[in-house]
């Protein structure tokens, strides 16, 4: 491609998302492609000769955008609702232009200190101590299992060499994301050495229980490792008692890992800190930027007060990757699987610079007071009620009635087009979930989707 080609095809690009972003909601929030589809409709094998750019896009707007669910748009309710802002989508563009590689210091050292600029400035936003490292993975389900390989390594450290470890156990609770047990199962584990811990009535760890636990196990010769604490729980955003469990983690010698992989970007509120409080003693977190920053997807921060077990764990460094010792040449790829490294702390960087912590916190501020006000309209109505507490963003909820007619609801209402919303089972109940987390999302957007729910919802007449 001509420099010529790229410029004004590039043009074309920023114009196309200049358009999409200004107007969201000129695409259906849920994509309305049956399974296949795409792939029918799509050429078998890859075009033996060139074809142009103006053919490309042209397919990716008729067949390649309906066949997406937009993220980026204002009714998406649904998970934990995220955003791409402008700062981050240019940061991108940025990263893919120039597609340096950080695998080692000496490889793109402005990507590796940018890492640690960008790391150390939101671990002061998020109130961490100072000594606290931090490194950035794709995905918090990969920065999680690299915690619980640090707590083996920390609790077991010849498994390293011999493998085979039968007795570690690792606690969590029945509320934890999958993405724990995940991780426990790939660094071997088990799956039957994850132990869930019951919740009390507003889905948090049942500390006490947690401990009964750990005591069976250690009188049953067992070796309680690693205990997982979620601040802001998918399903629910529930918040495990962090203070006791770090009692009971210190007390047993176990590594505990924070996983605040949504909600640990309210820490940049001030006032929202209390929620988060315990975190600051914990072994490792992690929390994703790409789910509440308005960071373009993929960026996960790992951060650990113990880079030195996490480097035990993963450093190998074979003759082609040797470079020079240097104390400030920090080489990535000695805390963690991945080699190749992207330019991630690009967007982090441009992001925080373009917001500063003021708007940040107060786009996160404002969602949190429209999740506030559609609980409320929630409570006014009879023919609902709110499910779990909801001190974030996310607002469980549900009809008084069977499963049957809260499924159906939110099919109707997804349905329309322009609002979707997702679901949990808590207590055996079937309850739709809504979650203000895009930054297009206004009141006006909320208003819709609760005068959707509410159309939807059968009428009650004692309401
Ligand atoms: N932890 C929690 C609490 C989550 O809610 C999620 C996903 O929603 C994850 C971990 C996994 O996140 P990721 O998709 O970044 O792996």
């Amino acid at each position: 491609m001509s420099p010529e080609e790229f410029r004004a095809a590039g043009h074309n690009v920023v114009d196309w998302l200049a358009d999409f972003l200004a107007r969201p909601e000129a695409v259906k929030v849920l994509s309305r492609a049956r399974p296949g589809e795409l792939i029918d409709r799509l050429p078998a094998s890859a075009p033996d000769r060139p074809e142009s750019i103006s053919a490309i896009m042209a397919d990716f707007e008729s067949q390649i955008v309906p066949a997406l669910t937009h993220w980026n748009h204002p009714g998406f309710m649904a998970y934990f609702a995220t955003s791409s802002s402008g700062p981050g989508i240019l940061a991108e563009m940025l990263t893919a232009g120039l597609n340096v590689n950080g695998i080692l210091w000496k490889t793109s050292p402005g990507l590796t200190e940018l890492e640690q600029v960008t790391l150390d400035w939101l671990r002061q936003w998020l109130g961490l101590p100072p000594e606290t490292f931090g490194i950035i993975f794709d995905t918090a389900s990969t920065s999680s299992m690299h915690a619980i390989a640090a707590a083996r390594e920390a609790k077991a450290p010849e498994v390293h060499a011999a493998g085979g470890v039968t007795d570690l156990i690792l606690y969590c609770s029945e509320q934890a994301h999958s993405s724990i047990e995940k991780g426990a199962i790939a660094i071997g584990i088990g799956q039957k050495n994850v132990r869930k811990i019951s919740v009390d009535r507003e889905f948090r760890m049942d500390s006490a229980a947690l401990e009964r636990a750990i005591t069976q196990d250690i009188d049953a010769g067992l070796r309680p490792f690693c205990v997982v604490a979620t601040i802001g729980t998918t399903s629910t955003t529930s918040i495990d008692p962090v203070n006791e469990i770090a009692n009971i983690a210190e007390r047993f010698g176990m590594w505990l890992h924070v996983d605040a992989a949504y909600a640990g970007s309210a820490a940049i509120v001030p006032e929202l800190q209390p929620l988060l409080a315990g975190w600051e003693r914990a072994d490792s977190i992690v929390m994703n930027p790409h789910k509440w920053l308005f960071v373009p997807l993929d960026l996960s921060v790992l951060y650990t007060r113990r880079p030195d077990i996490l480097r035990r764990a993963f450093s190998l460094v074979p003759e082609y990757l040797r470079t020079q010792e240097n104390p400030r040449a920090l080489n990535y790829m000695e805390y963690g699987i991945p080699l190749g490294r992207r330019f991630r702390a690009l967007k982090l960087w441009f992001v925080m610079r373009y917001y500063g912590r003021d708007q940040a916190a107060g786009m996160i501020r404002d969602q949190l007071a429209m999740a506030r006000e559609f609980a409320a309209w929630i409570v006014a109505d009879d023919r609902f009620e709110i499910s779990a507490p909801f001190p974030f963003s996310v607002v469980c909820f549900r009809l008084k009635g069977p499963n049957e007619a809260n499924e159906t609801l939110m099919h109707k209402v997804n349905d329309g087009g322009d609002v979707f919303l997702s679901h949990t089972v808590l207590h055996g109940q079937f309850v739709i979930r809504l979650a203000i987390g895009n930054m297009a999302t206004r009141r006006e957007h909320v208003l819709r989707a609760w005068q959707r729910i509410s159309e939807n919802a059968p009428y009650n007449e004692a309401s």
